[in-house]
């Protein structure tokens, strides 16, 4: 059976790129039967620290990857052992050299800085020593086929693939070598992973066969763009898993959404469940070109999983929400309006300006929604309101039928009689359903708001 890994390293905030080639690897063992090797890459230590790690084993349990789905966390400095054992074996058998030549050194020879190394030491059979770094020598001749369920047979002419280091001058071993050992010595099978890799991949292949492996099955999945189809950076882009998922995104949406890129499921749908994803995915039929990380439509799908849960369950995800906001909430008023709610927000975080009215002492006031919405006849209108509503029956419906008859009276449709008293109760010109808002709001709130907006 199938062994897959993921193996981030720990830099920063977990990223979505990275979030995305976990769940496809994820997927293929859950398919399969097989393992995936969850394997911490933390070995450059001016990089690294254990609040990465943390956030990428949360974020991985948030999308439902928890301790029991995956074997590990390894962590790649714990093998440093065997690393350097495989560098040692690749110089006694002559496959790898030290050479001392500096950047500058090489440049001045190649005459072209995008050259690579030229093979300068590779027969002046140097010894260790300081300054000296390892390198492996690659085949003067033949290709290196690799085998990438995305993309066919990427072919590498080895003479053009240059004497990597395994090894640097410090003794350090670097990705290329740490990588492959790992995954070598976990017994992987197949490599699934950024396309940013692709060019490792040759070396990599070469490394395994040089240390009598045989190589793995590799799939580089495409880079992920943004609208203007760059590709998706720290810099211009929300990445973080972190940052989606406090901003009310929900694990569900967030896994499907991620396994929409660069893959689609049968029947044109978008929302798929879990399981048929997992029945359905196929490593192979994912696209290689760029993925576009498409927010909106992120967004429009969160919207939909937030419909298709029980009330609830709506009401428990809104909690930590309701948490950071700026009132108390009494949960025997919200556990009303979170029906009405659910219909009505893409995120989890826009319940708290939906419902604040109901929590506050006063509603909010912003000055442009004041503005706009008390416009002549917004005075008469609230008085005519105000002194209607103070022996209406407190139903949504009886609260309509007479803010009609407002209307009806001033010749203003519903839309227009509404608004002042949506702004005067409510604060805001867009929100709940008003008549049911304003049943939970009750009368002496309702008629205090509209007397204040009076006044
Ligand atoms: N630590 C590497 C990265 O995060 C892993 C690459 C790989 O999956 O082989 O880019």
């Amino acid at each position: 059976s199938i062994r897959v890994r993921f193996a981030p390293s720990p830099t920063g905030m977990f990223h979505v790129g990275g979030a995305r080639s976990a769940l496809f690897n994820w997927v293929m063992a859950k398919q399969s039967g097989g393992t995936l090797v969850l394997r911490i890459e933390d070995t450059d230590a001016s990089r690294n620290s254990p609040e990465w790690t943390e956030g990428i084993i949360r974020a991985l349990a948030w999308l439902g990857m928890d301790g029991g789905e995956y074997e590990g966390p390894y962590f790649q400095s714990a093998n440093a052992d065997r690393h350097a054992e495989a560098a040692r074996t690749l110089r006694e058998q002559g496959r790898a050299y030290y050479c001392d030549c500096t950047r500058e050194r090489v440049i001045e020879r190649t005459g072209d800085s995008n050259k690579g190394y030229d093979g300068f030491c590779r027969d002046r059979g140097l010894e260790a020593g300081p300054g000296r770094a390892l390198r492996f020598r690659t085949p003067d001749e033949g290709e290196t086929v690799v085998v990438d369920l995305l993309r066919g047979k990427p072919t590498f002419e080895n003479a053009v693939l240059e004497d990597f280091v395994i090894a640097r001058a410090d003794g350090s071993v670097t990705f290329l070598l740490a990588n492959a050992v790992d995954d070598m010595s976990q017994g992987i099978t197949h490599v699934v992973r950024g396309e940013e890799h692709l060019s490792n991949a040759p070396k990599q292949q070469l490394l395994w066969e040089a240390l009598g492996g045989t190589p793995p099955v590799w799939a580089h999945v495409p880079v992920i763009v943004n609208e203007q189809r760059k590709k998706l950076s720290k810099r211009r882009d929300k990445v973080a898993l972190e940052d989606y998922r406090a901003e009310g995104y929900l694990a569900e949406a967030m896994r499907n959404y991620l396994m929409l890129l660069g893959w689609a499921p049968s029947g044109d749908r978008e929302i798929v469940p879990w399981e048929v994803i997992v029945e359905e995915f196929r490593i192979e039929d994912v696209n290689s070109s760029p993925a576009f990380f498409d927010v909106k439509k992120l967004k429009a799908i969160n919207g939909d999983y937030i419909r298709m849960l029980p009330v609830e369950k709506f009401v428990a995800e809104c909690l930590p929400f309701l948490e950071d906001a700026p009132f108390e909430v009494d949960m025997e008023v919200f556990n009303q309006l979170a029906p009405l709610a659910q219909t009505r927000v893409a995120l989890l975080s826009e319940i708290v300006p939906m419902v604040d009215f109901a929590f506050l002492d006063e509603p909010v006031s912003d000055e442009q929604s004041w503005t706009k919405a008390m416009k002549e006849p917004a005075a008469e209108i609230l008085a005519a309101v105000e002194e209607s509503y103070r022996d209406a029956r407190w139903t949504a419906e009886e609260l309509k039928n007479r803010l009609e008859q407002v209307g009806t009276a001033h010749g203003l449709k519903l839309g227009k009689t509404q608004a002042p008293v949506r702004v005067a109760t409510t604060g805001r010109t867009v929100g709940l359903p008003l008549f049911e808002s304003l049943e939970i709001l009750g009368r002496d709130r309702t008629l205090a708001r509209i007397a204040a907006a009076r006044a």
